[in-house]
């Protein structure tokens, strides 16, 4: 049978699996009974969707569980409406195969449904954390659920609840914060995500990542090593329960995740003696006895980007070895088809067990009859209208704003008055991808390229402040006569994970830095960004900065004495009338800080609680304004 639109429709002849009104536990049982070892293999099987765009048909050959849209991997037109015909189209061709099994699609939707044009942009985790508010951030994942699924993606490999303890690692601002117990709190996020059913058309299934440790790795300076992005965690069990299980915890129990993403970086057991780091995706203590035994996990372990080819060995102990420890599906964007091949011989060779591969496909069914994939495989397009709507972009400015953290005000400059003679100056003053950060549209972010619809932070003044006398100038060349204020806007370009041997010069450079690689980057204030603060600090009696980045920023003395009202405004997405909600007294500021500033990048890393903890602003800074009338 087809659709109104000749799309295969599932067959219903009497099959126990599908009939809606049995359990899903019987529904799982009754299905995995059918299946042969070839399509278990298939289940358990995630591809790009650019190794299967040209030819959905392989979809169908390759029995493929699900199909993943990787940063900036995207359709075109980029739009709501392509995105949803997309996902279906690769439905369509699941439904092709003999048991008719859905696939689930993913996106990483790590603040908004940031590869499509149009989605709404929420502040990346490091501004929510500033918040310290659960409520709101779930709040949040609800719009970004909607706006998820409503273009097709039944999933969201997202919340990310790493506990970033050095600043220098290029994924801070997707950790909500350096304490775990304020992590373990925002872990709610997967309950904004889920909600209490996923058939629910404005529901995806969440991912609580990665497992574990992956901001706990350790950076070795003297040994030139900047690895930290999928480094080594040098721990004791007792530690790494406390700092990097403890969210785990939480996003199991407490909220029951649907999905767990393994980390990229490995474990050293300090007890057990240095020198022996175990990669996470080959960590079957950690993933099998801690995870799924010890917590009671019961959704699937979903591998990292080929995840598993980090383990050391040839293909067949890679793929056995990351089998073997856990994981259930895995992320074999461009090796798809080798992947299943593989795993088929390792399991008839008797080296994985078909007890391992029927738990991996049973957790796997379970959630795409969770999420009621059998019963409506295409995408219900009932909120395709509200992505991007007006209320979606309220609570994302509102979000902005609560994430706002006021580190300096000197007599009192902020709020400032609406009618001031208002001199808007730096790089990120009026550029969306920079403010948006990275995974916005690419996966190493939209910087300068791209006009997302929003406002960036000029366009929020001009907004908030109509009455403001406002004069830009991006380098701060314009001539200073007359105004009352400096606001000066600057930070970070945008990167997503690096720091560390992992991609080619194609991201690795960042053109605006004339070409320095990402990796030499430092925590320091960019030289450009230094002097646009000197020009126009020096010439115009108060001076407010707006740091726009993905974590503390070094602010060199010379600088920092020049500068009346000092605001870490992280990378706060598309609603750029947050920031000048604030700035204007429309709203109070109320951000505190989630992760310590310190005073120069060789203090990292350094966390609240530590021994000499002397920061040039401590972790839960943050002054208050009053709202202006
Ligand atoms: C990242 C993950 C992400 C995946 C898919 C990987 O490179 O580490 O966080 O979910 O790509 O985009």
């Amino acid at each position: 049978p087809t659709d109104a639109f000749g799309r295969p429709l599932i067959s219903n002849t009497g099959q126990a699996y599908l009939d809606p009104k049995l359990p899903v536990r019987s529904r799982v049982q009754d299905l995995l009974s059918r299946m042969t070892l070839e399509e278990k293999v298939g289940q358990m099987t995630q591809a790009e969707r650019g190794a299967v765009s040209d030819d959905p048909s392989l979809v169908t050959a390759w029995r493929l569980g699900s199909v993943l849209s990787g940063g900036g991997s995207v359709p075109t037109p980029n739009t709501p409406q392509a995105w949803a015909d997309m996902v279906d189209r690769f439905q369509a061709a699941a439904l092709q195969t003999r048991l008719q099994i859905p696939l689930v699609y993913g996106v990483d939707s790590v603040h908004g449904h940031g590869n499509l044009l149009g989605a709404t942009v929420f502040p990346h985790n490091i501004g929510l954390g500033s918040t310290r508010d659960p409520r709101l951030v779930e709040r949040i994942e609800h719009v970004v659920a909607e706006e998820t699924r409503a273009t097709g993606p039944q999933w969201a490999f997202a919340p990310c609840v790493c506990v970033a303890r050095d600043t220098r690692w290029g994924r801070t601002y997707e950790s909500f914060a350096e304490d775990p117990e304020l992590v373990t709190r925002f872990a709610s996020a997967i309950e904004g995500f889920q909600g209490t059913r996923l058939t629910d058309a404005d529901r995806v299934l969440a991912t609580a990542k990665h497992y574990a440790g992956d901001g706990d790795t350790e950076f070795d300076t003297a040994a030139g090593d900047y690895t930290i992005d999928q480094g080594v965690t040098i721990t004791n069990r007792h530690d790494f329960a406390r700092i990097d299980l403890a969210p785990y915890q939480a996003a199991v129990r407490r909220h029951d995740t649907g999905t767990v993403m393994p980390s990229f970086s490995s474990v050293d057991w300090t007890e057990d003696g240095i020198g022996n780091p175990i990669k996470m995706h080959a960590n079957r203590e950690l993933i099998t006895d801690e995870l799924k035994g010890k917590l009671g996990f019961d959704g699937f372990v979903i591998s990292d980007w080929e995840g598993i080819h980090q383990i050391p060995g040839d293909w067949p102990t890679q793929v056995r070895t990351g089998v073997n420890a856990g994981t259930d599906m895995f992320m074999e964007p461009f090796s798809a088809l080798q992947f299943e091949t593989t795993l088929l011989d390792e399991v008839r060779a008797g080296r994985v067990s078909q007890a391992r591969i029927d738990d991996a496909v049973r957790r796997i069914l379970a959630k795409k009859f969770e999420l009621g994939l059998f019963e409506k495989p295409y995408t219900d397009r009932t909120h395709l209208a509200e992505v991007g709507s007006a209320d979606h972009r309220a609570l994302a400015r509102e979000a902005v704003a609560k994430s706002q953290v006021l580190l300096k005000n000197t007599d009192g400059l902020l709020p400032l008055r609406k009618d001031a003679k208002v001199y808007v100056a730096g790089r990120n003053a009026d550029d969306m991808g920079n403010q948006a950060g990275g995974w916005t549209l690419s996966w190493q972010g939209a910087s300068g390229q791209h006009r997302l619809p929003g406002n960036t932070i000029l366009d929020g003044i001009q907004q908030v402040a109509p009455g403001a006398q406002v004069t830009y100038s991006k380098d701060g060349s314009a001539p200073t006569a007359g105004s009352d204020v400096a606001v000066v806007v600057v930070g970070e370009t945008p990167y997503a994970e690096g720091f560390g041997d992992v991609g080619g010069p194609e991201w690795a450079f960042d053109p605006e830095d004339g070409g320095v690689p990402r990796e030499a980057k430092s925590l320091d204030l960019q030289a450009v960004d230094q002097a646009v603060i000197d020009k126009v600090c020096g010439a115009i009696a108060k001076c407010v900065v707006l740091v726009v980045s993905g974590r503390p920023q070094v602010i060199p003395p010379a600088q920092l004495s020049t500068i009346d009202a000092l605001v870490a405004s992280w990378l706060p997405g598309s609603q750029g009338e947050g920031v000048a909600d604030v700035l204007f007294g429309q709203r109070p500021f109320t951000g505190k800080l989630s992760h310590t500033w310190p005073r120069s990048a060789d203090q990292e890393p350094i966390n609240i609680g530590d021994r000499g903890y002397d920061p040039l602003y401590r972790f839960g800074w943050g002054l208050r304004t009053t709202v202006s009338r």
